[in-house]
């Protein structure tokens, strides 16, 4: 069974001792104690004692500079330690020695096999050896090399590589070599790209994963903290079957789905065996078709699904249809007609034969919110007239949505063209789509009004992309002939959801206008991507309880 090793630096005994008291109560099963910074020769007595007395097992490190970590000394007071260690009541279950000291150094290599477990040892020890080696800066190039050499020393019982991955692709690799190992492996790869190898760990059969024990105090770049491991993560339900999701994007660290969705994965009638990671891919096509190639052509991996955002919502579409399933054609892909004339997706489903399933749900969810709003059904939009303020992405697929549905759709934008552009694009549907400029938006006699612009997020809360003086029947003069007009009968939604409530609606209500968030759009089309993949009814009240808890107010 994999397990979580907090990893805790080490700066006196007392401190030490409280981390990994901490961790324990956390839910770690071992601790690593970092003693780079004090294992200066005073303080070895102490080292021995905060190991004697851990909360849990230990792996004790002390790790050089040239290596990675903190310690400037020599290796004798290193040597030293092990000396003390060796004479210590309760010794550590590890110790982690740098491979490459340890091909270097007869010496360390002598005073090492005396106080560590290997076939030739005749004391009764139990102390294990992990041989480590780590590139913070790239893939080493003698990887392959390195593994062997660390698995051939007898020594060592257990073999730890650990490298800066320079793309979601590095951590097949970590996957590949825990599945070949012929001794117990960690293999980890560093940095925001490397995540799913520290939480994918279990499902690949990892000796152990490294957490931090919070937010700020990691031991390595990337390490997620045990309690979002064990909590965000779900780690506990982590198996070799787990089906694998994410949310691609650049950036994504931001993103609120791994939230929604696993803790969705979590409230569903008896789980849902999935984990859903942030999976972060460089804006270009080539990147995008690399690594989500690469992640679906792995079947232990069970990659079944993500979320997209910007910039990939195009790439998606692309890769669909020239992305071919093991003997098959691209062809065998589906892409939702709708998703095709927007020119967008942000779904994409595996179905159990390999193929895919790419569709848009931004814009059903768009629609599905306004008819709740409105009290009617889809078909009870036709011949209603939407205004949608913005002609970027988000209003591409709202206009496309409602425009199917046939209603009437005015763009208003900043930049007439591009609004005249989107009129153009979707001629052909039911509704009909016009363009026009902002500043005619207080003549508009629409019933619905969408905000399809960034105006008003946070941080610039107070703004909004419908000043009084836009603001519809507010023109000085006009007439107040009941066509026109924010009203009781006025629907306003904005797609903004930081801040929830933001500044265009809450004028919306003080006209008495009835308001729909953005979180509910972010809700739906979460809801809808969750129901693809799991073919269970997405517990959206769930959804909504984290995304307040994030937001804030509702
Ligand atoms: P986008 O492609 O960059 O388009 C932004 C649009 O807003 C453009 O038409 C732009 O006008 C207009 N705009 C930008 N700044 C403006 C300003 N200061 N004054 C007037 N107009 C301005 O962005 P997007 O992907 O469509 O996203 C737009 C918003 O939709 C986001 O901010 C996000 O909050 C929201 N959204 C929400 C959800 C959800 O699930 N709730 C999902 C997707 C998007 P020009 O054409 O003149 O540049």
């Amino acid at each position: 069974m994999t397990r979580i090793a907090v990893a805790i630096m080490v700066h006196s005994l007392e401190q030490g001792l409280a981390a990994a008291a901490r961790a324990a109560e956390h839910g770690a099963d071992l601790v690593e104690f970092r003693v780079d910074q004090f294992a200066d020769p005073a303080n070895l007595p102490q080292i021995v004692e905060l190991v004697e007395r851990s909360a849990l097992p230990c792996i004790l490190t002390c790790r050089p500079t040239w290596e990675g970590g903190l310690y400037d000394g020599d290796d004798q007071t290193r040597i030293s330690l092990l000396e003390h260690i060796g004479l210590a009541k309760r010794p550590p279950a590890y110790i982690d020695v740098e491979f490459v000291a340890y091909q270097r150094s007869a010496n360390l290599r002598q005073k090492v096999g005396l106080v560590v477990d290997h076939p030739e040892q005749v004391r009764p020890v139990s102390t294990g050896l992990i041989l480590s080696s780590h590139d913070f800066d790239r893939r080493p190039t003698d990887l392959l090399q390195r593994v062997e050499a660390m698995a051939s020393a007898p020594a060592c019982r257990v073999m730890k590589i650990v490298w800066k991955a320079r793309s979601l692709r590095d951590n097949l690799e970590a996957f590949e070599l825990l599945a070949a190992k012929h001794k117990p492996t960690i293999a980890l790869c560093m940095g925001e790209e490397g995540l799913a190898s520290r939480v994918l760990a279990k499902k690949f059969g990892a000796l152990l994963t490294f957490a931090a024990l919070d937010a700020q105090s990691g031991t390595a770049p990337g390490q997620p903290a045990v309690a979002q491991l064990k909590g965000l993560y779900r780690w506990d339900r982590i198996g070799p079957a787990t089906k694998v999701y994410g949310v691609i994007g650049h950036p994504v660290g931001h993103s609120m789905s791994p939230a929604i969705h696993n803790a969705g994965f979590d409230a569903v009638e008896n789980g849902f065996d999935g984990v859903y990671l942030p999976l972060p891919i460089p804006p270009e096509y080539e990147h995008f078709k690399a690594t989500v190639g690469a992640w679906l052509d792995e079947p232990g991996l069970h990659f079944r699904g993500a979320s997209v955002t910007i910039p990939h919502k195009e790439n998606l579409l692309r890769f669909a249809r020239e992305w071919a399933p093991a003997g098959k054609e691209p062809a065998a892909n589906t892409i939702e007609p709708l998703a095709e004339l927007i020119g967008a997706a942000n779904t994409l489903s595996v179905r159990d034969d390999g193929s895919l399933f790419v569709c848009n749900t931004d814009y059903a969810a768009a629609l599905d919110a306004v008819c709740a709003g409105l009290g009617i059904g889809r078909p009870g939009l036709a011949g209603r007239r939407v205004a949608v303020i913005g002609a970027g992405g988000a209003a591409r697929a709202i206009v496309a949505g409602f425009a199917q549905h046939g209603a009437s759709v005015v763009v208003y934008n900043r930049t007439i063209e591009k609004a005249q552009a989107l009129a153009e694009r979707f001629a052909g549907l039911p509704g009909k789509v016009v363009a026009a400029a902002m500043e005619k938006l207080c003549d508009s006699c629409c019933e619905v009004f969408i905000n399809c612009t960034p105006v008003g997020m946070h941080p610039k809360v107070d703004q909004t992309p419908v000043p009084a003086e836009l603001r519809p029947g507010n023109k000085p003069g006009a007439k107040a002939d009941g066509k026109v007009g924010w009203g009781p009968q006025t629907l306003v939604f904005d797609t903004i959801y930081n801040p929830v409530q933001t500044q265009l609606l809450r004028d919306a209500r003080e006209a008495g206008c009835k308001t729909i968030t953005g979180v509910e759009m972010f809700v739906r089309q979460a809801a809808a991507q969750f129901e693809l993949w799991t073919g269970k009814k997405a517990p959206v009240e769930v959804f909504r309880g984290v995304l307040a808890k994030k937001l804030g107010g509702g």
